[in-house]
């Protein structure tokens, strides 16, 4: 293989993994925030929980937050719905 393809290939990789991370800790901070209540985007004990759909046994369940001052919405998969327990689920 031509090694300066390789060397583009592991660039990219590169990344998209490194853009990946952020996305996930950008993420895992708005859900911190909105989890006590309050917007990511204008810091308003504003949010509200719209939406809330499950994938069944073993997938996450589908969260959505929208804030009522500014409009921000985002959707988090969550593990903890709490429907799931030891047997039953395959
Ligand atoms: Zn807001």
């Amino acid at each position: 293989m031509d090694p300066y393809l390789l060397a583009f290939l592991l660039i990219v990789l590169i990344g998209s993994v490194t853009v990946y991370i952020y996305y996930l800790r950008e993420k895992k901070a708005e859900l911190a925030s909105i989890r006590r209540g309050f917007c990511p985007k204008c810091h308003q004990k504003s949010i509200e929980l719209t939406d809330k759909r499950s994938g069944g046994c073993g997938s996450p369940s589908l969260l959505t937050f929208t804030c009522n001052v500014c409009d921000y919405s985002n959707s988090f998969a969550t593990h903890d719905s709490g429907g799931c327990g030891s047997g039953g689920c395959a």
